[in-house]
């Protein structure tokens, strides 16, 4: 069966009062850079409060769908067969042979729920469903008619032209990206931190990203499998502008200037102090990290507490309260868990303390910092300024 549109399904953003076309404008944006590389001339539309894509004469149906399930906003993909409006007989004979082609044995309960977006058109919607219901009845003896409790509804919109649609894909739901600001993503090769990012942006967020790599601790695999995970989380999110930090000088420096086992939690409140300096140079309203309570010691409340510190944006942990298991299950959904799985060294691990402090201390932390002070804005400086960008699409 060939279908020539899909109606696009919206709920949440659908009550934003009068920033409603704000919401539908983001959402149709994004729906024409999920459908980019689906082969085909697609056009989105919008039209009298509804979404279309128009699909050209020959396309990858299971390709477009996935395409339009990555897109958030979208609750329901329902895909419509259209018709020229021949008049009233002709549109009979189309829904009847329309429900053949997809139900040839229908003996369920249905009901026609008819649309006349086009005012002018002279039937008024109920007649058209009374008529059309009992052409279907004709048709397929062994169904009967339930408007309250259906197991089919066959919608027909009176447009221009005749749509006709009886079932709806699930979307991602979410709201489309763009809508609600932007923020920067500190993306690490792990479990977490990709599906962070695409909890935040399911929430309207458009994300840029920081990666710090120590080469040569850190191999060029280890980069591109950052890379690799951006790309994924960019199928959902849109382009990411991905900065990538070399940190091995700071990390060298607290290495030798530092207690050992509070070098994680100084190191990661260096992390947050870069990733924040190209926050607010991006325009970002805040940062994303994937750490979830008790996880690992730099992940305790007091631990948390001090990389928070250095922060004056906000910090958004999306995964705070998951367990393990649950980010997993997240990212075998989105796809990235058999990327972020492949064994390649972190710069967080290659440093890492056999007894790392698990309640840090403030003061303490204070003070081991400033013996940093003598070197520390210079190598700053030179992580800021060496900084690669990777656009990724
Ligand atoms: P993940 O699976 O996301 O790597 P994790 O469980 O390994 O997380 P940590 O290594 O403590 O936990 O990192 C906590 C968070 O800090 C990560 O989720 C990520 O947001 C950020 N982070 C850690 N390492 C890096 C890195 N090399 N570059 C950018 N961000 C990082
Ligand atoms: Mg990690």
């Amino acid at each position: 069966m060939i279908f020539h549109a899909f109606l696009i399904k919206y709920a949440e953003i659908a009550i934003k009062g009068k920033n409603r076309y704000l919401f539908e404008d983001a959402l149709v944006k994004q729906m024409r850079l999920a459908l980019e590389p689906v082969e085909g001339d697609f056009r989105v539309i919008k039209e009298q409060g509804r979404v279309y894509v128009l699909c050209p004469e020959e396309y990858d149906f299971d390709e477009a769908v996935e395409a339009l399930q990555r897109v958030f906003g979208i609750v329901g993909i329902s895909p419509v067969v259209i018709y020229e409006d021949q008049g009233f007989e002709q549109m009979g004979k189309d829904v009847v042979s329309c429900m053949k082609a997809r139900y040839p044995e229908f003996s369920g309960t249905f009901k026609v729920y008819t649309r006349r977006a086009r005012k002018s058109y002279p039937i008024n919607s109920m007649e058209v469903s009374a008529s059309l219901g009992r052409l279907i009845l004709d048709a397929f003896p062994e169904a009967s008619v339930d408007v309250h409790n259906p197991q089919l509804t066959l919608s027909v919109e009176i447009r221009e032209k005749i749509y006709v649609y009886s079932e709806t894909i699930p979307g991602p739901g979410g709201m489309p990206v763009g809508t609600n600001g932007k923020a920067m993503l500190l993306l690490s090769g792990g479990i977490d931190s990709p599906v962070a990012g695409y909890m935040i942006a399911k929430r309207g967020v458009k994300i840029d990203a920081v990666y710090f790599h120590a080469p040569p601790y850190t191999s060029e695999r280890a980069k591109q499998k950052v890379v690799d995970l951006a790309k994924l989380v960019a199928r959902y999110s849109g382009p990411i502008r991905l900065h990538v930090v070399n940190f091995t000088d700071i990390q060298l420096y607290i290495y030798d200037q530092c207690p050992h086992e509070e070098l994680t939690i100084i190191m990661r409140r260096y992390m947050m102090r870069i990733a924040e300096h190209f926050a607010k140079k991006c325009g970002c309203l805040g940062l994303i990290t994937g750490e979830s309570i008790g996880q690992v010691a730099s992940q305790t409340l007091q631990s948390l507490a001090a990389t928070n510190e250095v922060c004056t944006l906000p910090v958004y942990r999306p995964v705070i309260g998951f367990d393990k298991q649950e980010i997993v299950e997240i990212s075998r959904k989105i796809d990235t868990f058999e990327t972020s799985i492949q064994p390649f060294e972190d710069c967080c691990t290659i440093f890492v303390a056999k007894h790392p402090v698990t309640k840090p201390n403030l003061n303490v932390i204070h003070r081991s910092e400033t013996k940093l002070e003598e070197k520390i804005d210079q190598l700053m400086e030179e992580a800021l300024s060496t900084v690669e960008v990777i656009e990724i699409n």
